[in-house]
């Protein structure tokens, strides 16, 4: 069972004295994050073990796979491929290397579209009479 609004509140107010260096904001969006990865007791788990790492300057960090996951169903979880270039970047969907990737050639143009922007389809009339005569039929016409 995820963990509920209550206990997320209650959760929030525990790491928030535990950890006076995070935000109660930012530990709140981090454990709506990391609801997902766990049962309500094992995302509290997750969550302490990372108010104990004094390494973990951020609560985002809570729903990050890690080894604070270690024993729960998360703690299966691969860590994302991180851009080589940029290590705190996820790769495939790092910023930087996107801006520096190779523009697109002068000549580069779309392959023509097959139909007009504004097409549309117009209706065939046995069509609409058929569908508006099964319509009588359901209402009872
Ligand atoms: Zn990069």
């Amino acid at each position: 069972m995820p963990i509920s609004l209550n206990q997320g509140e209650a959760l929030t107010t525990l790491l928030a004295a535990l950890r006076k260096d995070w935000n109660p904001a930012g530990i709140r969006a981090a454990l709506k994050k990391a609801s997902f990865l766990g049962s309500a007791a094992e995302v509290a788990v997750a969550a302490c073990r990372c108010a104990a790492d004094p390494a973990m300057r951020t609560p985002f960090l809570i729903a990050e796979p890690g080894p604070h996951w270690q024993g729960t169903t998360a703690g299966t979880r691969q860590a994302p491929t991180m851009c080589a270039a940029h290590p705190a970047q996820k790769a495939g969907a790092c910023p930087a290397c996107f801006k520096a990737a190779r523009p697109k050639p002068a000549n580069f143009t779309l392959p023509p579209r097959t139909r007009p922007r504004d097409w549309t389809p117009e209706p065939v009339v046995s069509d609409l009479a058929a569908v508006r005569e099964r319509a009588d039929e359901m209402e009872g016409l």
